[in-house]
């Protein structure tokens, strides 16, 4: 047996992710120590509570609620506590202490990850954060390391696996959003409270962090635009499938040229950058290019691969120049499934750690501006009730083409009778798609189309995506 390095890891959190890891690590100690050249010695488990019931057998010598003397003695740091604090001081302390850290906690990085960044970088540490977007499947190391020699043009992302479980039973049993829920709350795919999931903060997080790999570019929470999808309905849905598409909630980052809004998207957008991100300094190129990253529940075909994403799963379809498309798909949490990304972190923590010198940092010095969803160009699908009468279609038709929207095509059914004695005509449901246009100019138009009087109803705008 080989005599190797002994690297003291200490876990923060023995949840759904931490008992699986811890359970992993001594489960398979041996043959992570052959694969990472070093020992991985779990030396402690910090905890809230000592008594709490766990997911799997730990020894009960391990737990502390300790942190801070657990993290000084250790070579690397994993925490799996969630939220903001302690997370923070303690990845902090942890870095200061001369440790590695691993993280999984989405929250913190898309709020305090350039702190954590900076203090990394000031003493030659490494953060390792493969389980923060996406769970088990790997997306961070892909474009931090495989696609660093590509430019991403566009990531589309089902990074939410209770909205993804949601809208699939709408579409595939054509259930309501309510029951579907409720459902998902016994079995717990979602939260007692599912805000975060259900209303995108979740998926917005995990865009942030993805678009800020994909961009080298700090993309700070706030520059996300996000709308979640607790407004879909089951005859969005039916209209949706009807027209050959499908709704996902879609964490999308895309490049924007400089031709594509000119230099006014990207010095709108500057000030975004230049309060909530690092500053330009004289390393900066400044390209005229921009970008976008927007969570919001969209429409794609039925042919696109992130189409047949069922269920829970996750997915990352990654558009790069060179290497054209590429789809990360699988488990997107779970805490088994989780584990395996936190241990893949662990013993490349430990490998940097036995090898020696400064980790490879996060590269954000493209610093690109995030522009606002104003500026964003897509198709779109706008559905309307309007009074079935002759003439309608043109008014609705005129007042588009004022807003320099382009109709692509146009549905129109009847929904409601009329009544001959007073002559109202009834109710018409118009489906009309878009050519390509500027959202700021389409949610203008839509305003207008709600006054103009011939519509009774907008029943639905939902941007088209992947095409
Ligand atoms: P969890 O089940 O809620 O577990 C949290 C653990 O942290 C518990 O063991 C808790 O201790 C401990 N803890 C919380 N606050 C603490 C404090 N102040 N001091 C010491 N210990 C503290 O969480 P989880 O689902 O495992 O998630 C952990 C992290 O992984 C989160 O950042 C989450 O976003 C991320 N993540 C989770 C999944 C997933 O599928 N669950 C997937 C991807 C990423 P007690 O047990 O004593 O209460």
């Amino acid at each position: 047996m080989i005599d190797y390095r002994r690297l003291r890891v200490a876990l923060l959190g023995a949840g759904a992710v931490g008992s699986q890891v811890a359970a992993l690590l001594l489960k398979h100690g041996d043959e992570l120590a052959d694969r990472a050249g070093a020992s991985l010695e779990l030396v402690g488990i910090a905890v809230r509570d000592l008594d709490a019931p766990r997911e799997t057998d730990l020894p009960r010598e391990l737990f502390t609620t300790d942190a801070e003397t657990l993290i000084m003695g250790a070579d690397i740091v994993i925490e799996l506590m969630g939220g903001i604090e302690p997370a923070r001081q303690y990845l902090l302390q942890a870095i200061n202490s001369g440790a590695d850290i691993v993280t999984a906690n989405k929250a913190l990085l898309a709020t305090h990850g350039p702190e954590l960044f900076d203090a990394a970088d000031q003493v030659g540490a490494q953060v390792y954060y493969e389980a923060a977007a996406a769970g088990a499947i790997p997306i961070i190391r892909p474009l931090r390391d495989s696609l660093a020699g590509d430019r991403v043009r566009r990531i589309m992302g089902i990074v939410n696996g209770t909205t993804n479980y949601i809208l699939d039973r709408m579409d595939t049993e054509g259930a309501e959003f309510a029951d579907v829920l409720a459902d998902a709350q016994r079995l717990g795919y979602a939260e007692s409270d599912p805000t975060a999931d259900v209303e995108g903060y979740d998926a917005a997080q995990k865009a942030a962090i993805l678009a800020s790999l994909a961009f080298h570019t700090t993309v700070p929470l706030d520059a996300v635009h996000r709308e979640g999808i607790t407004s879909i309905d089951k005859a969005m849905i039916d209209s949706a499938r009807h027209a050959g598409y499908v709704i996902k909630l879609l964490a999308v980052c895309e490049r924007l040229a400089a031709t594509t809004d000119g230099a006014d998207a990207a010095g709108e957008a500057s000030a975004s950058r230049s309060a909530a991100s690092r500053p330009l300094d004289d390393r900066s190129r400044p390209s005229g290019e921009a970008i976008s990253v927007r969570v919001y529940p969209a429409l794609i075909s039925r042919d696109h691969p992130l189409a047949s994403v069922h269920g829970a799963n996750n997915a990352v379809f990654v558009e790069a120049e060179a290497a054209g498309n590429l789809m990360f798909y699988g488990a997107g949490a779970g805490g088994v499934q989780t584990a395996s990304a936190v241990l893949g972190d662990v013993v490349s923590a430990a490998r940097r750690h036995i090898a020696g010198g400064v980790g490879v940092g996060e590269s954000t010095l493209a610093n690109l501006p995030v522009v606002p969803i104003g500026h964003v160009t897509t198709r779109y699908q706008i559905t309307l009730e309007v009074d079935d009468q002759t003439g309608v279609l043109a008014t609705v038709a005129g007042i588009l083409s004022d807003g320099g929207v382009s109709v692509a095509t146009v549905e129109q059914t009847v929904v409601g009778s009329g009544d001959h004695d007073t002559e109202d005509g009834g109710v018409a449901r118009l489906v009309i798609g878009t050519h390509t246009a500027r959202e700021q100019d389409l949610s203008d138009t839509v305003d207008r189309l709600a006054a103009s009087g011939v519509v009774e109803r907008v029943v639905s705008v939902l941007r088209v995506e992947g095409e």
